[in-house]
Formats: structure tokens, sequence, C-alpha cells
């Protein structure tokens, strides 16, 4: 037998015991093979039907009277109660809203804020180097707003510089490039132990991997939920904040949505007990709801099942891409190690184009084009790197398969001189 169907063969053995399998027709899909699920992830099949709901009947025959009777209102910490399982908190500490950016700036100054109590004089954010550029960003304008000192360097790095100087750390439980998963549990104990609040962003573990946040005791996080959560374009973000310090937080965006009455219309601001503190403005309610039906898809799935099944599609794409690349044509920048690994491969394929010529630009982007030509959709990162996600709820052992097939059939055909 070829090393082809060998692959297939197991593929197909792999897809039959897949507890998993059945999940996929919760999902709108075409024989695309789509590894792109880790920047937008695809459309539940309940999403049309309640958007066409919520925009027929509930605003245009219900009108206003949908803000209490079609719960409205209290969507932003329902759906939070509703993603709250998936990354290992209980009821009332997670409101969604805003977008991944906006929370990052509400958690971050908030946590400077939590630092400060009692009049200690921390004056540093330490953040991810690596991180998603928004996060740094917020994280820069974070700190001249609470005349702290940004300090970027690799999570490797943290806790070297983490002192009683420090007031709050951003990190990513997964690098959003290398699909690298950081140690959550021991980072956020370091980072305790210097007597500092611990943010984490989890746009790209949440609904990939078990997070654990009120098992590990982390302060505050935020995530996308347009991502593994399959919540849509721009869908809305989250915010969590741990349960023993939420009468403490105090957000710098304290809209009227976060107030403890908000339709007291008073002038000064009081705010709300619970998770409603991460509220800021009137929710937007079509993308939100979209989630909540997009969210469905979670019923009787076990986070740990996802996790189960994402490291063995990783694991056998990676030994399909050792068997059908030509060796030394690309190279993985995503650990090994399982502890280390989240649910995509990013793989450097870095020979140049026009080589020759001063200025050549890397293949990779040239291979990712024809790679989507023939119906498998990853993306591709400047400037070298081909990304690769993988949704255990919708991606099989066969699509892997057939993914390193054609990666491996482009780089051996006329792409194979470079
Ligand atoms: C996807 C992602 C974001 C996206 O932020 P938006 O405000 O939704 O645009 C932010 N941070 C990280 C780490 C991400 O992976």
């Amino acid at each position: 037998m070829s090393e082809t169907t060998e692959l297939a063969f197991k593929a197909q053995e792999l897809d039959a015991g897949d507890e998993l399998a059945g999940v996929r027709s919760r999902f709108v899909l075409d024989d695309v093979v789509y590894l792109d699920g880790n920047s937008l992830g695809a459309l539940p099949a309940a999403v049309p039907g309640r958007v066409d709901d919520v925009v027929r009947r509930q605003w245009g025959e219900l009108r206003i009277r949908s803000w209490d009777e079609s719960g409205w209102w209290t969507a932003p910490e329902r759906i939070g109660d509703r993603i709250a399982p998936l990354v290992g908190a209980a009821a009332g500490q997670i409101v969604a809203g805003d977008s991944t950016s906006v929370n990052v700036f509400k958690a971050l100054v908030g946590a400077v804020r939590l630092a400060r109590l009692g009049g200690s004089v921390r004056d540093e954010i330490v953040v991810d180097a690596t991180t998603f550029p928004t996060d740094g960003y917020m994280a820069e304008s974070a700190a001249r707003m609470t005349g702290c000192t940004l300090r970027p360097v690799t999570p490797a790095q943290v806790p070297g510089v983490l002192g009683d100087r420090t007031a709050a750390v951003l990190l990513n439980h997964v690098d959003y490039r290398t699909g690298r998963l950081h140690d959550l549990p021991g980072l956020t104990a370091a980072v305790h132990a210097a007597g500092a609040i611990a943010v984490w962003d989890l746009c790209h573990s949440a609904g990939a991997l078990p997070v654990g946040l009120d098992e590990h005791g982390v302060d505050l996080a935020v995530g996308c939920t347009y991502k593994y959560l399959n919540g849509g374009p721009g869908s809305p973000a989250y915010l969590y904040v741990r349960r023993e310090i939420q009468h403490r937080f105090d957000s710098p965006l304290p809209g009227w949505n976060s107030h403890a009455e908000p339709f007291g219309m008073r002038p000064d601001y009081e705010p709300a007990s619970g998770a409603l503190r991460g509220r800021v403005g009137t929710p937007d309610i079509l993308s939100m709801l979209a989630l909540e039906a997009a969210l469905e898809v979670w019923d009787g799935v076990s986070i740990d099942a996802v996790r189960v099944k994402s490291l063995a599609l990783t694991d056998f794409f990676l030994e399909c891409v050792a068997e059908y690349v030509p060796p030394g044509r690309v190279e993985t920048l995503t650990p090994v190690a399982h502890e280390e690994r989240g649910s995509q491969v990013a793989l450097r394929c870095s020979p140049t184009l026009g080589s020759a010529r001063a200025g050549g630009t890397p293949i990779a982007g040239e291979v990712m084009k024809r790679l989507i030509e023939r119906g498998v959709v990853g993306d591709f990162r400047r400037p070298d790197v081909l990304r690769f996600g993988f949704t255990p709820l919708y991606v099989g052992f066969a699509d892997v398969e057939r993914a390193a097939g054609v990666l491996g059939e482009t780089l051996r055909g006329d792409l194979a001189g470079y």
C-alpha cells in the first residue's frame, strides 16, 4: 500500500471513531476544506432563521417591547453565561459586548486600578511583545493613561520581570501566529505571587481547548466570539471579571448600561454589582442574538472532547505533511509538544520567489493562493507563514489528509524549483 492510501485509510478510521463527527451537520458547509475557523468560524445552521426572526418579528413587529419581551436588555449577561462553561467559569462573571480591543482596554485599566487599591505605587504593565497588535496598542494607551511604563517581553520572560512595581500583566493564551499555547496556570500564579493582576486574552483558545478561568484564579479575561465560537463576522466579544474582585472592578468606560439603576437616568454614576459592571452602552442586538443562536452548536459538546480531537487533528496534519510535502520545504512553528500547542498549525514556507533579484517575496503567499483555488482554505501571515486552523466541531480527518495532500502537490509542482 502506498503512503497516500495508507494515510487516507487512517483518516477514514479516525473519522469513524470520531465522537464529534455528528456536530458538523450543525453548520452550513460545502466540500471546501475550511481551515480558517481560527479567523472566522463557519456559519452555524441555526443562525439565519434566528436572525430572520429577530429582525422581522422581534424588531419589525414587537419593536420596543422586545427590550423586555424578547430578552434584549439582558442578552449580554445571558450570553456571557452561555460562554462561561466553555472557558471554565461559573455563571455571573462574563458579559458579552464590544470588541476584544475595547475589552482589553477595560480590563487593563481596570486591572491597574485594582492593583493600586490600598495605595500601592505599582506603575508597570507587562505585555506579551509577540501579541496580536491591537492588544499591544491598547496596552500602550492604557499605560499612558494610568501613568504606567509598558514592558513588552516574551511570555517566557514574564516571570523574570515581575516585581513589586508590576500592576498588571496582559498575556495571550494561544499565540495567534505560531499557535503556541502558553502556561496559563503557571503564569497566573507567578503574576499573583508578585501581587499583580493577570489579564488573559482567550481569542485563540476559547472554544478550542479548556481554559479553566475559575480553577486557575485568573482575574480578568477577554476574548472574541467570531473565531472558534463561530459567532459571525464582528460578533460581540466578552469580558470576564472574577467574582471575588467584581465589587472592586472600576471600569474606565462606565456607560449607563453598567449603572446600578440604568433607567433612573441619574446624573451620578453608581456601578451595578456583578459582571454587569463590564457593560458599557446599548448592546448590538443583531450580532448579539446571532451569537446566541451560534452558541447552540455547543449543546451536549464537552470542551474536553474538543481538545482531544483538536490534538488528534493537528497530530494527524503534521504526520500527513511529513509524508506528503518534500523534505525541507516547510518547517512547523507550532510546538510539537501537546501542552504547548493550540488548535492550529503554522508552517513556515520561506523559499523566495524571484530570489535572483533583490526584493523577492517568499512563496508562502502564492502557495496559499493556490491552496484556496483548490478548495483548501487556510491563511497567509506575512512574510512566510501558512496558517491552518482546526475547528474540531466541523473539521474531519479526511479534510486534514486532503489539505496536506494538496499542499504537497502544490510544493512539488511548478513551485518546486524555488
Ligand atoms: C482576533 C484577535 C483580536 C481581535 O480584536 P478585535 O477587537 O475583535 O478586532 C484581538 N486580540 C487577539 C489576540 C486576537 O487573536
